[in-house]
């Protein structure tokens, strides 16, 4: 019988009762400009209401008192974060401070003078918009005309200030078939890496599903094996589809990076300095911890329930074919967010492994029950009892 160690025993600790808080997402603004068809926070437009965002002061205080917790890493998001008019005075902050900062963006408004400073405060990597080499489908998909333009010009200007950068796909069915001249033009614009998200069941990606827009999990399979067999070797940039561990080959597992979700290490902050999970708060509100305006994020980190529940169940608790996975003390059950927002419960499992193994796609060897394998015996708790679910946020609220 083999013995299987308790779910955080392999966290690195902060202090005796929290992990160490590796990164902060700060979600800088709650609009963007462009209408993307798939959007997981279907923010409004900018200039649309009243936008209410949180003080320069409280946000780098919130960022300085997060070093003590272990921060090392800031991701600049939003909705789009370039449209918060201060941006440029952040990092600089964030540079003097000394933290590693990634951006992720929709491209359209990194100008020259931008790209410069962008280089200049020595950003780790700027991830940018890009959804097919054909600029019409890529402004079709992200709701408005002209964006292809500009986020391609974003790509060379950033290059030219020699900024890392990075290029991340949408993947829908209708531009399966631009996998591969997209990644003709990132090795023409000599960009490193080419990654492609499958469009998830979340905010406006609940609607891509309900039309069948979306790539099903057979063909994701197939792409998958096809990208690291053959398309891979032909081009510099590298290229990556991001699918749990679970479903991917098995070189793949032992050699590059895989898609996990960090959520153990993570905190995010969202543009009125409301403190959640990740983005996930700007849509499921009952996930949100507090605000940096009048909360010590310290605390929150170290005390607050939904932090400590999820330390105690992710992934011991884990539901369905994720609780019977061999990588979920790896895996942690890929993107938590995701879960809830399409079942409303942090443990369950999550919805690509789910429709493999309704499928029977999922390789049976991965599974701590599959037949033929020596039964695991875990110390831990029941498995069936789920952690945080919205019914339960409900009924405190
Ligand atoms: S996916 Fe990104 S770029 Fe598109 S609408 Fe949402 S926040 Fe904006
Ligand atoms: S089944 Fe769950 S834990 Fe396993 S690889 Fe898939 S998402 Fe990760």
């Amino acid at each position: 019988m083999c013995k299987i160690p308790r779910a955080t025993s392999y966290q690195l600790q902060a202090t005796p009762d929290a992990p160490l808080l590796g990164s902060l997402y700060l979600y800088l603004s709650e609009r963007c400009n462009l209408r993307c068809r798939h959007c997981w926070v279907a923010p409004p437009p900018p200039g649309a209401g009243t936008e209410k965002l949180v003080d320069f002061a409280v946000l780098t205080e919130a960022v300085i008192r997060a070093k003590e917790l272990g921060l090392g890493t800031v991701k600049l998001t939003g909705g789009e974060p370039f449209l918060r008019g201060d941006i440029l005075a952040l990092l600089r902050f964030l540079q003097l401070e000394d933290l590693i900062v990634d951006i992720e963006s929709n491209g359209t408004m990194i100008d020259a003078d931008m790209a410069r400073v962008i280089g200049e405060c020595g950003v780790r990597q700027v991830s940018i918009s890009l959804d097919a080499a054909r600029a019409d489908q890529h402004d079709r998909l992200r709701g408005s005309p002209g964006a292809h333009a500009l986020a391609v010009e974003a790509l060379r200007l950033l290059g030219a200030e020699g900024v890392a950068r990075q290029v991340i796909m949408s993947l829908y069915e209708e531009n399966v078939a631009e996998i591969e001249p997209l990644a003709a033009l990132c090795d023409d614009l000599g960009v490193p890496s080419l990654k492609i998200n499958p469009i998830m069941p979340t905010g406006r990606g609940k609607m891509v599903f309900q039309r069948g827009e979306n790539v099903a999990i057979e063909e994701l399979i197939r792409i998958d094996r096809w990208i690291d067999g053959e398309l891979n070797g032909e081009y510099k940039t590298d290229i990556s589809l991001s699918m749990p561990i679970g479903l991917k080959s098995l070189e793949r597992i032992t050699g590059a990076p895989l898609y996990e979700c960090h959520i153990l290490n993570i905190l995010g902050i969202l543009a009125d300095g409301t403190v959640s999970l990740c983005g996930i708060g700007q849509t499921e509100t009952e996930l949100n911890m507090g605000n940096i305006a009048t909360d010590d994020i310290r605390e929150i980190w170290r005390r607050h329930p939904i932090l400590r529940r999820l330390r105690e169940d992710i992934p011991s608790r884990l539901a369905g074919v994720c609780g019977r996975c061999i990588f979920k003390y790896r895996c942690l059950g890929a993107c938590r967010a995701c879960a809830y927002a399409a079942d409303g419960d942090l443990g369950s499992p999550f919805f690509m492994c789910r429709e493999a193994e309704h499928k029977n796609l999922f390789p049976p060897s991965r599974l701590y029950d599959a037949p033929g394998i020596e039964k695991c015996h875990f110390e831990e708790r029941e498995p069936t009892r789920m952690s945080f679910r919205r019914s339960e946020a409900t009924e405190k609220s």
